[in-house]
């Protein structure tokens, strides 16, 4: 199973600490930033999966950091959950115009925290779910990371089952090269976008005996995209 990135923004030590405990115990990868510069940087160099975002925080807001992810077209679809220890009704609805997912008051329950996480990611990041994916005769398992067309099972590397997992949960969708980089890789820096190209051929070809290589189509100048048509 692909294990999730969160990436906690807190500044208060004892609860970043916390955080990254619980998050690690349910078997995600804790990044850890103590502001708002931090945790840009984090950003531009791999695409978290989820970002637990505290409210008050040093320099910039947590609200003004939501933002502007919001209007970036890279980061407008990671999702967050915004930390706070305010009550107010008001702030809650400030906080989730701002473009946070979910809301959650401190001091807050582990439990709960995690609760909302698997939530937020089950709706907003399908491909973080170990749910079966049936698309078009294909079903794909991330809990036994098998693959089968019509009953029988294709082999896959990694990337190729992660690529297509990646696929099959964004049906319709047209991503570049970059996307995909940023979106099943974690790193649109250091990797070439030339490797996306060689990892599509691989899919494809594990694909073509069952005839579903169709599926993975080919969107001149702009990049990819997964389609029953
Ligand atoms: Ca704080």
């Amino acid at each position: 199973m692909t294990t999730a990135n969160i990436l906690l923004v807190e500044d208060e030590p004892a609860i970043q600490e916390l955080l990254a405990f619980n998050v690690a115990q349910c078997g995600f990868r804790a990044i850890q930033a103590y502001d708002v510069p931090s945790a840009l940087a984090e950003i531009n160099r791999a695409l978290p999966d989820l970002i637990l975002l505290d409210w008050m925080l040093p320099g910039a807001s947590g609200i003004e950091m939501a933002r502007r992810l919001r209007a970036d077209q890279r980061t407008r679809d990671i999702p967050i959950i915004m930390l706070t220890a305010r009550t107010d009704e008001r702030d809650k609805i400030l906080g989730l115009e701002s473009g946070a997912d979910d809301y959650i008051t401190k001091p807050f329950s582990p439990r709960e925290l995690m609760a909302r996480i698997r939530a937020v990611l089950r709706r907003r990041a399908p491909q973080m779910s170990e749910e079966t994916v049936r698309v078009e005769g294909l079903e794909l398992s991330p809990t036994t990371h098998r693959v089968s067309a019509n009953g029988s099972n294709i082999d896959l590397g990694p990337t190729e089952f992660r690529l297509l997992h990646f696929f099959m949960t964004h049906v319709e969708r047209v991503y570049s090269r970059a996307q995909l980089l940023d979106q099943v890789w974690g790193d649109h820096v250091f990797v070439e976008e030339r490797t996306v190209d060689v990892h599509i051929r691989r899919l494809r070809q594990a694909l073509e005996p069952s005839g579903k290589d169709a599926l993975v189509q080919t969107v001149r100048g702009s990049g990819y995209r997964f389609s029953r048509e």
